[in-house]
């Protein structure tokens, strides 16, 4: 089975300003280098629908996504955070970013896909159940993931989350369920200077100095994440897939290469052969600097995809 390839046009189309790192050419840069080594025709591609209010509460309160909803403007742009804004298409974008978790667990689960990647934005990470921050408003990831609980039944799913922030509104929405574990590195002290002092035997967040190596970020993954992995043996795996612990990104201070990311899929891969029937849903979440992200993206998917 292929891996599927989920996009929307729409997502294109949430613009914070004109110089905002989380900008539209993230997702053309990342397409173009598919197109550009010969992936994208090896992959099955699917155009991402809208989630659901049904999708959005499994997730967030009810006052909240009605809160989005009513604040979404006709023209202009207005701001939920110091680095978060909504435009006229942005509530479009993250439904269709929201609605692409939904069908790649649908394909993944449904085996009409051997993995996927949902190649949206803006990203979802920091958005916990009733809180826009760090360009994020509503959590994807946390939306497949909730819908692999509700709709397949499932009973244990892991995340693993390896952008160079930690995943806070990830962990605020699973922190108290049982069935959810979060495997998660992160730069440290850095934004958004939580997750440190929160590890639990299923929170397994991993903070790694500024100017770690490609090097300690893998023997973190392997004393960290395999043993907690093992333990908990989780029937499908989702990655918060972003690519801002690059060592040319201009956010943050991490030093990884296309290689550490190529590495990090493998080790994905290689757990979810072990304990979730190769069940892997990624989600892009950061990564700013446009041809590392292109690179280290385009590598990640390819492996997804054994090419
Ligand atoms: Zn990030």
């Amino acid at each position: 089975m292929k891996t599927a390839l989920i996009s929307h046009p729409d997502t294109l189309l949430h613009v914070m300003d004109g110089k905002h790192p989380e900008s539209p050419a993230r997702i053309t840069a990342i397409m173009d280098a598919l197109a550009h080594k010969q992936i994208l025709t090896r992959l099955q591609r699917h155009e991402a629908p809208l989630a659901t209010d049904e999708h959005l509460l499994r997730v967030h309160s009810a006052s909240y996504v009605k809160y989005i909803r009513e604040l979404s403007p006709l023209a202009g742009t207005v701001r939920l955070d110091p680095d978060t804004a909504m435009g006229p298409m942005s509530l479009q974008a993250c439904l269709h970013a929201t609605g692409a978790a939904i069908l790649a667990t649908d394909l993944v689960l449904g085996e009409k896909a051997g993995n996927a990647f949902c190649c949206v934005r803006p990203p979802g990470h920091h958005a916990g159940k009733a809180r826009a921050a760090g360009f994020c408003i509503f959590n994807h990831v946390a939306a497949g993931v909730a819908h692999a609980l509700s709709a397949h039944q499932l009973k244990r799913v892991a995340i693993i989350d390896f952008d160079v922030h930690h995943g806070d509104g990830t962990e605020d929405i699973f922190k108290d369920d049982e069935r959810v574990m979060l495997c998660s590195t992160f730069q440290h002290p850095f934004y958004p200077h939580r997750g440190a002092d929160t590890r639990t035997d299923r929170m397994i967040n991993v903070p790694l100095a500024a100017n770690s190596d490609g090097e300690e970020f893998r023997q973190a993954v392997m004393d960290n994440f395999a043993p907690a992995l093992k333990h908990f043996r989780p029937e499908m795996i989702f990655v918060s897939a972003g690519f801002d612990a690059h060592q040319d990104d201009p956010l943050a201070r991490l030093g990884l290469t296309a290689e550490d990311y190529t590495w990090m899929t493998g080790f994905i891969m290689d757990t979810a052969a072990r304990y979730s029937k190769h069940r892997i849903v990624s989600l892009l979440e950061g990564g700013y600097h446009l041809p590392a992200l292109a690179e280290s993206a385009s590598m990640h998917v390819s492996t997804l995809a054994g090419i």
